[in-house]
């Protein structure tokens, strides 16, 4: 795999022409490029435009982001999953706060070493806002590049991302003076340029727009008509499936909401009650007793599934109207009335009760 300044200079005119107007692109500001890459992982750009606007005019520098309520950070990240990235943002920014003067730092090797940013998002960030001559290689870039040199290998491999990151470094390494002086961004631009490439032409699942790509001329997986089998990612261990029944309980105007554990899936997020398994009526009323609640009356309500990583949840569930609860409340246990409701962020496991209730904002 080795790059040329002739493919470069094709891909990155490309770029210049075609890429997407995107509320952190071009903005100059480290920042910007954070939180955009981090929101990036695990969801879809069209969903993370919004919430990216809304972040930033909330938050919009890192000591804000340092300063920010938990509860304020998981409703501005609510939808969006992975809810362990934005514990780390803040993290993050605590420590660029205490150790680096609320900056982020310019170096890879300073980047990686803080919570949240792994190679590639220190990759991004080093080349897209400081200009620094390294790859960032994602699963856009892999798939690219895999195609581009027909590479057949799993790119599950970690060898392989290796050899493509060390072939993009190579690259920069190697730079000409010329070259440089033509794109004095380079590093930010090529980098951009081949996620941009993937995420909108060299698209996954066999569908690549090759007629209108820049590279289709060399392109070895396209001219060996290859693109349905490169890359080859060998298949992810299956989900396990966990059975759940979830309650929904309520006084009338109040709903029950349970503090889940500060580590494991959904870690410190507010939940409507769950138990493992399918529980019976019987089961569910006596849940709600050991609460120290007497339930009054029970009504099922639909079924859902949420998909984690690794896990999906078959969720059973049911309601539970109890006498008004005045009594204290169980530790990790709160009520809230619809309002109330609607600024907590619940994860959107569970967004279909959420939903039943009418409470989605
Ligand atoms: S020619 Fe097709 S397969 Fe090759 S890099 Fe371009 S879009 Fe991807």
């Amino acid at each position: 795999m080795i790059f040329t300044p002739l493919q470069a200079r094709s891909l990155i005119t490309w770029y210049q022409t075609h890429k997407r107007d995107l509320p952190w692109r071009d903005t100059g500001n480290p920042y910007d490029v954070w939180i955009s890459e981090i929101m990036l992982q695990q969801t879809r750009v069209e969903f993370v435009k919004d919430r990216f606007l809304q972040f930033r005019s909330e938050l919009p520098d890192i000591p804000a982001l340092a300063k920010c309520s938990d509860e304020r950070l998981m409703k501005l990240w609510e939808g969006m999953g992975y809810y362990s990235r934005a514990r780390n943002l803040k993290k993050c920014a605590q420590k660029l706060c205490e150790t680096y003067e609320a900056v982020l730092p310019k170096t890879v090797e300073e980047l990686i070493k803080l919570p949240g940013i792994g190679p590639y998002t220190a990759g991004a960030i080093a080349s897209i806002a400081y200009r620094q001559p390294v790859p960032a290689v994602d699963g856009n870039v892999l798939r690219v590049i895999a195609r581009y040199f027909e590479e057949e290998r799993d790119i599950r491999d970690s060898a392989v991302k290796a050899e493509v990151t060390a072939s993009i470094q190579q690259f920069y390494d190697a730079c000409s003076d010329e070259m440089m002086k033509e794109f004095p961004s380079l590093s930010s631009l090529l980098n951009q340029a081949l996620m941009e490439l993937g995420a909108i032409i060299c698209v996954p699942n066999g569908q690549p727009r090759c007629t209108e790509c820049p590279w289709s001329h060399t392109c070895k997986a396209y001219l060996h008509q290859k693109t349905d089998q490169i890359p080859y990612r060998s298949a992810l261990k299956e989900r396990t499936i966990q059975q759940r029944t979830i309650l929904v309980i309520l006084d009338g105007s109040r709903f029950l909401l349970h503090k889940r554990p500060d580590k494991g899936l959904l870690a410190g997020l507010y939940e409507f009650p769950g138990y493992e398994g399918y529980l019976s009526r019987k089961e569910a009323l006596d849940a709600v007793r050991e609460l120290g609640l007497s339930p009054v009356h029970i009504k099922k309500l639909p079924d859902s599934r949420h998909i984690f990583s690794h896990i999906e949840w078959h969720m059973k569930a049911y309601e539970i109207l109890t006498d008004n609860i005045d009594q204290a409340l169980p530790e990790g246990y709160v009520l809230l009335n619809k309002k109330e409701l609607r600024q907590f962020a619940v994860p959107s496991a569970f967004h279909t009760y959420k939903d039943w209730y009418s409470l989605q904002e």
